[in-house]
C-alpha cells in the first residue's frame, strides 16, 4: 500500500505548534482527551450496533486499554470503538473543523503572557492534538467499523502527516505516543509510569461508563508505591479495570466531590474549564430520571453560528443514546450542558419519536423550571457568579422571552439591564419599579447600539431633566422582545423613542398645553410649511414638549419599528 502524505491545514499546524512548545502547564490532560475520544467511539458503536443488526462488530467486550512500554517509551490508548475511515481521518484529524479556531488563533498571538496564552487554551480545548504536548511522534490505527481495512496515520506534528491503508487493523482505535525523552527523565511527567497513569484515570477519568483496563502492577515496576498491594509477579499481563464506572447522576450529592461533577462536565462539553453551577435533579415515581446540568463558565464558540449544539445528552438506564438532545432543552437554554438519564425508555428511541412524546415534554418543562429557579438563587445567593453567568448568557436567555411565554416572567425575574440609573451596574426590573417615581406608570427603555449612542440620543433629554430611569437595552435580541413583552408587575414598557410620552402630571399637563398651544397658532406657518417641504421624508413636523437642548428630533409613531430596529431590518435586507 502507497504511504501518502499530507500537509497539515494552516490553522492546524498552528494549533500543533502550540501543543509542541507546550505552553500549557498541565500536560496530564492529554490523557483526559484521549480516553474522552475512546468513550465516545465505544458509545458510537453501542448505538450503531444496536439499530443496524448486520454491521458484524464485536460488541461484547468494549472497553478502552492502557499499555505502557518503558522500553520503548511509549504509551498506547486503545478502544474497540466506531473507528475512523480513511477519509474521516484525514478530515477529523488532519483539519479542524471547528470555525472558532482561527478566532481562537489570532486572540492567541495577540496573548502577552504564558499565563494568558494558558487560559486561551484552557477556554479553548485542543482534543487529540493535546497528544503533542507529550510526543514527538503519534501512530493512530483505525478501522471503522464495518469496514474490512484499516488506516494508519502518523505524524510528529511538523506539518505533515502520513496516511496508509493497512489490511489488518483490529476493530477500533489506538493511540501511540512515542513521548519526549526530556519529560521522562522528569518524575512529574514520567507518562511511562504506571502509577502516574493510574493517577491521571482516576483523576479525570473516573466516571467514564466503559472499563479502563490496565495490565496490574508486577515487581518489577519500582515506582509503583505498593498501592496495588498484592506483588504478585507470576501473571504480569493480568489486566485490571482502573476506573470505577460510577455514574455520578445516580449517585446522591455528598457521595460525589465537586472535581467529580467538574471533570464529567469536561468529558461531555468538551470545554477544559471548571462549570460555573452544577445543576442536579431526581425524579422518582411513573416516570423516573437523573439529570445532572452545568452551566459552563465561559460560551463556546459556537453559541451563536448556526447549527450549534445544544449540550445535553440522553442516557437510558446508564446507555448512551444521543448527544445534543433538542427535545430536552429549549434553544434559549443551549448554552446549558449535562445528562439526563431516563429509566423508562427504549433504547432505540429516535429525536423524532422524543419531540412527541408526553412525558418527555414534561421532563423538558421540569428541567426548564429547574434552570430557571437555579438562576433565581444564584441571583440573590452569589451576586457574583450571577453577574458572570449575565454576562456570558444574558444574550441568549433573552431569546425566551420571545419563544417561551410559560416562564416569560421567570426569565424577566432572572434578567438585568443596563440603566440610567447606575453608569456601572446592572438592574433588574424589580429594582427599578421599586424606584419608580410619584406618578410615573410606565417602564422606560431605549433600545440602540451602544449605551453611549442611547445617552445621546435627543429623546433621551426630557427624561434627563425630569429625572425618570430609562433602561439601555443595547443588545440585538432586545429590539425584538421589548414588541412581545406587555407588561412587568402591571407597569407597560414604553420605548421613549415613540410617539407621545406622557411625562408629567395633571396640573402640569394642563400649563404645557396652554402654552403649545399658543406656540402652535405662533408657529403654524412654519410647521405647515416644513411638513409640505419634508413631505418625502415625514409624515408630519409638530412642536415638541420633549427636547431641552436639541433643536429637532425624528419620533416614530407609537406602532412604528423603532430606529434600531429599522436599521436591524434594514440591514437583512426587508
Ligand atoms: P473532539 O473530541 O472535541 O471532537 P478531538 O480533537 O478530540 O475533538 O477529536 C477530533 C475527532 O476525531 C473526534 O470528534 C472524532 O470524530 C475523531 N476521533 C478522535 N479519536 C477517536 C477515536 N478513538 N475513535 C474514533 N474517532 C475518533
Ligand atoms: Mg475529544
Amino acid at each position: 500500500m502507497p504511504i501518502e502524505t499530507f500537509e497539515f491545514q494552516v490553522e492546524a499546524r498552528q494549533l500543533l505548534q502550540m501543543m509542541i512548545h507546550s505552553i500549557y502547564s498541565n500536560k496530564d490532560v492529554f490523557l483526559r482527551e484521549l480516553i474522552s475520544n475512546a468513550s465516545d467511539a465505544l458509545d458510537k458503536l453501542r448505538l450503531e450496533s444496536l439499530r443496524n443488526d448486520e454491521l458484524g462488530e464485536d460488541v461484547s467486550d468494549l472497553h478502552i486499554g492502557i499499555e505502557v512500554d518503558k522500553e520503548q517509551r511509549t504509551l498506547t490508548v486503545r478502544d474497540n470503538g466506531i473507528g475512523m475511515s480513511h477519509d474521516e481521518v484525514v478530515q477529523l484529524i488532519g483539519t479542524i473543523a471547528n470555525s472558532g479556531t482561527a478566532k481562537f488563533l489570532k486572540e492567541l498571538k495577540e496573548a502577552k503572557d504564558a499565563s494568558a496564552s494558558e487560559e486561551l487554551i484552557g477556554q479553548f480545548g485542543v482534543g487529540f492534538y493535546s497528544s503533542f504536548m507529550v510526543a514527538d511522534e503519534v501512530t493512530l490505527l483505525t478501522r471503522r467499523a464495518g469496514e474490512s481495512r484499516g488506516t494508519r496515520w502518523e505524524s510528529s506534528g511538523e506539518g505533515t502527516y502520513t496516511v496508509e491503508t493497512v489490511d489488518d487493523a483490529p476493530q477500533g482505535t489506538s493511540v501511540t505516543l512515542r513521548l519526549k525523552p526530556e519529560d521522562i527523565e522528569d518524575k512529574l511527567f514520567d507518562y511511562t509510569s504506571a502509577w502516574k497513569i493510574r493517577e491521571i484515570v482516576k483523576r479525570y477519568s473516573d466516571f467514564i461508563t466503559w472499563p479502563i483496563k490496565m495490565a496490574k502492577e508486577s515487581a518489577e515496576s519500582t515506582e509503583s508505591t505498593g498501592e496495588d498491594g498484592d506483588g504478585n509477579g507470576d501473571s504480569p499481563r493480568e489486566v485490571e479495570t482502573v476506573n470505577s464506572m460510577k455514574a455520578l447522576w445516580a449517585r446522591s450529592r455528598d457521595e460525589v466531590t465537586d472535581d467529580e461533577y467538574s471533570e464529567l462536565y469536561k468529558h461531555i462539553s468538551h470545554d477544559w474549564n471548571d462549570p460555573l453551577e452544577t445543576i442536579r435533579m431526581q425524579a422518582e415515581g411513573t416516570f423516573e430520571y437523573q439529570a445532572l446540568l452545568f452551566i459552563p463558565s465561559h460560551p463556546p464558540q459556537d453559541l451563536f453560528m448556526q447549527g450549534h449544539k445544544r449540550g445535553v445528552q440522553l442516557y437510558v438506564k446508564r446507555v448512551f443514546i444521543m448527544d445534543d438532545c433538542e427535545a430536552l432543552m429549549p434553544e434559549y437554554l443551549r448554552f446549558v450542558k449535562g445528562v439526563v438519564d431516563a429509566q423508562d425508555l427504549s433504547l432505540n428511541v429516535s429525536r423524532e419519536i422524543l419531540q412527541q412524546d408526553r412525558q418527555i415534554q414534561l421532563m423538558h418543562r421540569r428541567l426548564v423550571k429547574k434552570v430557571l429557579s437555579t438562576l433565581k438563587d444564584m441571583m440573590s445567593g452569589n451576586p457574583e457568579r450571577y453577574a458572570t453567568f449575565w454576562k456570558e448568557f444574558g444574550r441568549v436567555l433573552k431569546e425566551g422571552l420571545l419563544s417561551d411565554f410559560e416562564n416569560r416572567d421567570a426569565i424577566l425575574g432572572v434578567s438585568s439591564f443596563a440603566s440610567t440609573q447606575d453608569k456601572e451596574g446592572l438592574t433588574t426590573l424589580r429594582q427599578y419599579v421599586d424606584r419608580m417615581k410619584e406618578g410615573q406608570q410606565h417602564i422606560f427603555y431605549m433600545t440602540g447600539e451602544s449605551r453611549s449612542a442611547i445617552e445621546s440620543s435627543p429623546h433621551m433629554e426630557a427624561f434627563q431633566a425630569k429625572g425618570f430611569e430609562v433602561l439601555l437595552l443595547t443588545d440585538p435580541v432586545d429590539e425584538v422582545w421589548v414588541q412581545s413583552v406587555p407588561e412587568f408587575d402591571g407597569k407597560q414598557l414604553r420605548s421613549i423613542a415613540k410617539g407621545e410620552v406622557d411625562l408629567d402630571t395633571e396640573e402640569e399637563k394642563k400649563e404645557v398645553e396652554a402654552e403649545r398651544e399658543k406656540r402652535q397658532q405662533e408657529f403654524a406657518g412654519l410647521l405647515t410649511w416644513m411638513t409640505k417641504e419634508l413631505s418625502e421624508s415625514v409624515k408630519e413636523v409638530r412642536l415638541s414638549s420633549r427636547l431641552t437642548v436639541s433643536p429637532a428630533c425624528i419620533v416614530g409613531d407609537t406602532h412604528d419599528v423603532t430606529p434600531a430596529l429599522e436599521n436591524m431590518y434594514r440591514a437583512m435586507g426587508q
